[in-house]
């Protein structure tokens, strides 16, 4: 049966109770028009036909008073016409014999009225008045008031019915009032009872469908609507599980393949040596490498609650500040040098501590939106090995340097100065280049040693309190000679009150040397080199100025890095006099900064911490 048929079907106990009502109220209305034609047939025209009669009958007395008066012809025919009257309203009420008594009231009226009609055939024989009156008032009117009284007795008795049908037909109408709604209301209880177990029965099915769907929503994906009809629902059934059939393979598929290229991914980064932890947002590890596991005995799903928990606390810092970076400034995080590895004890025990270097970067979905933190914490125990190894053998090789090349310093020296003996113009030529590369060849062992004593942090600064303008005084000494030799003007300028400082004489000695030795060898002849004192509120402040060539501005920082030179500069050093000025200026809580312009000279500045006190 189709489901348009069912539902039509579930409707009927509500329309057949519809109908019986309906069949009710007409039954009802038939007998209430039924007992009020009875009393209009029964009664109305007996109660007519005696109203009638008595009319009649006043009228055939008053005719007899006309006759009795002499008014004969008048009275005869107002007798006749009333007669016929009479009789033709008594013929009705024989017709309609209906109530008890009935029958012999009429009877007694037929039976006066003959007796009526002979006394009258009588009454209009005679011709004198006299006799005419006596005849009257003896004979006829006893007469006509027996014919009148039976008369009213029909009447009364089809009154009385009257009054007593209605009073019946009142009670039957609340009756039949009463039993039409108590039965209507039986059988709209009765029909809404069948029609809600019969659409129940209808719908049942649609509420396992949407069981089975809210069950196969919350990943049951075994469950199936069980449903054996052949209407519209069970296609629907029939459809809905064949749809969770392609569902649950598709998600089978779809499973396998997620886990493959979960298990990809997962090699992947498991592949890769160093240690990498995938963070999600709120800090909650997602992922880890076996690498993390190894080295910094991390496991995801222990990590739930806290993330490297029995990771050593130095990483857990690291770990901890490089995702905070990344989540505020939205943007990846590359190490400054290696000073930023931490060391950990390594999986090999005691000695083989290894040092990781942290790196991050961001997480996104496909429109670039945040999703989390990649950390890795690359291994670079080797590389800072190596780094060890080649400035100890800087060192070694820088220290081994010192000694042959001040004895060969002096030699060149005494020969150049020709204490040894005389020498010719081209010999006296080639000791003196001789003497220019043996002094450069000092300054840059001397650069190389003054690098392993600060790569080594063996770096100890004596400190004591100078007044700045000594230190700028000795300073500018040494370069005297050399910036009068090429043409440049050495100019020292100092503010009164520049103040003291507190530094290792010696080192900040060496900075300075660096800074002005650079001005004068970079700045052609004709230029000026100022060395400035000067106080801020602050800071004593001291700037070596140049009208050299200039610094272009995207090698202002790298100038500071160690070996960098600048591209095609000839003369110099090895690069490293700017990294160990910076390195000694850092030591002392200074800054050392660079302003230039290419072709507009260069101002180097040391900010140094006015002394305490
Ligand atoms: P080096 O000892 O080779 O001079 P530095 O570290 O002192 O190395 O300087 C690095 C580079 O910076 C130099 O090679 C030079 O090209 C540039 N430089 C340093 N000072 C100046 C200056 N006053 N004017 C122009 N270039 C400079």
């Amino acid at each position: 049966m189709t489901l348009r048929a069912k539902i039509l079907l579930a409707q009927t106990p509500l329309a057949g109770a519809l109908v019986l009502i309906a069949i009710l109220s007409a039954l009802t209305n038939a007998t209430l028009g039924r007992n009020a034609s009875s009393i209009l047939q029964d009664n109305y025209r007996s109660v007519l036909a005696a109203e009638r009669m008595k009319e009649a009958l006043e009228r055939i007395d008053s005719a007899a008073m006309f006759i009795v008066a002499g008014e004969r012809q008048r009275g005869t025919a107002q007798a006749e016409q009333n007669f016929l009257r009479f009789e033709q309203a008594l013929a009705t009420q024989q017709s309609n014999i209906t109530e008890r008594g009935e029958p012999e009231a009429t009877g007694l009226l037929r039976r006066n009225w003959a007796a009526y009609r002979a006394a009258y055939a009588h009454f209009v024989g005679g011709t004198a008045h006299d006799a005419l009156e006596a005849d009257y008032f003896r004979t006829m009117n006893p007469l006509f008031v027996n014919t009148k009284n039976a008369a009213d007795r029909i009447l009364d008795l089809n009154q009385d019915a009257m009054v007593r049908k209605r009073d019946q037909a009142r009670r039957a109408t609340e009756r039949s009032n009463a039993v039409m709604i108590a039965t209507a209301l039986l059988a709209s209880l009765i029909g809404l009872i069948g029609s809600t177990i019969f659409t129940r029965r209808i719908l049942r099915p649609l509420s396992v469908l949407g069981q089975t769907a809210r069950r196969l929503g919350e990943g049951d994906m075994e469950v199936r609507a069980k449903v054996s009809r052949q209407d519209e629902i069970g296609a629907l059934a029939r459809d809905f599980n064949l749809m969770a059939d392609k569902l649950a393979q598709y998600r089978k598929s779809s499973l396998g393949e997620l886990l493959q290229a979960q298990q990809q991914a997962q090699a992947a980064i498991d592949s890769l040596p160093d240690p990498v932890l995938i963070f999600d947002l709120e800090g909650q590890l997602l992922s880890a490498n076996r690498a993390a596991e190894r080295i910094l005995h991390v496991t995801v799903e222990e990590a739930t609650g806290a993330p490297l928990a029995r990771a050593e606390p130095q990483i857990r810092t690291v770990v901890e500040r490089v995702r905070a970076k990344v989540l505020s400034d939205d943007a990846g995080y590359a190490p400054a040098g290696f000073d930023e590895a931490v060391r950990v004890a390594g999986p090999g025990g005691v000695g083989n501590d290894v040092f990781l270097l942290p790196r991050a970067s961001r997480v996104t979905t496909e429109p670039g939106g945040l999703v989390g933190v990649t950390i890795i914490l690359q291994d670079v125990t080797r590389m800072l090995r190596f780094d060890e190894l080649k400035n100890n053998l800087v060192a070694t090789v820088a220290h081994e340097f010192r000694t042959p090349l001040t004895s060969l310093r002096m030699a060149v020296h005494l020969c150049a100065e020709e204490s040894v003996g005389p020498l010719n113009d081209k010999q006296l030529d080639l000791m003196q280049a001789a003497r220019q590369d043996t002094e450069r060849l000092q300054q840059i062992v001397d650069d190389l040693l003054d690098l392993s004593r600060i790569q080594s942090g063996r770096m100890e600064l004596h400190r004591r309190r100078v007044s700045a303008e000594s230190l700028v005084r000795e300073a500018v000494l040494p370069f005297t000679t050399a910036a009068r030799d090429k043409g440049v003007t050495l100019k020292t300028e100092l503010f009164p009150g520049s103040g003291e400082v507190d530094v290792d004489t010696e080192r900040m000695q060496l900075v300075l040397a660096n800074l002005i030795g650079n001005a004068v060898r970079y700045t052609p002849s004709g230029g000026t080199v100022t060395v400035r004192g000067r106080r801020t509120d602050t800071a004593t402040v001291i700037d070596v100025q140049d009208t050299g060539p200039g610094i272009p501005k995207q090698y202002q920082t790298a100038v500071f890095d160690k070996f960098f030179r600048l591209p095609g500069s000839s003369s110099g050093g090895a690069g490293l006099g700017l990294y160990i000025a910076k390195e000694i200026a850092m030591a002392h809580g200074a800054r050392l900064t660079l302003t230039s312009e290419a072709g507009q000279g260069s101002l180097f500045t040391v900010e140094l911490p006015a002394a305490s006190g």
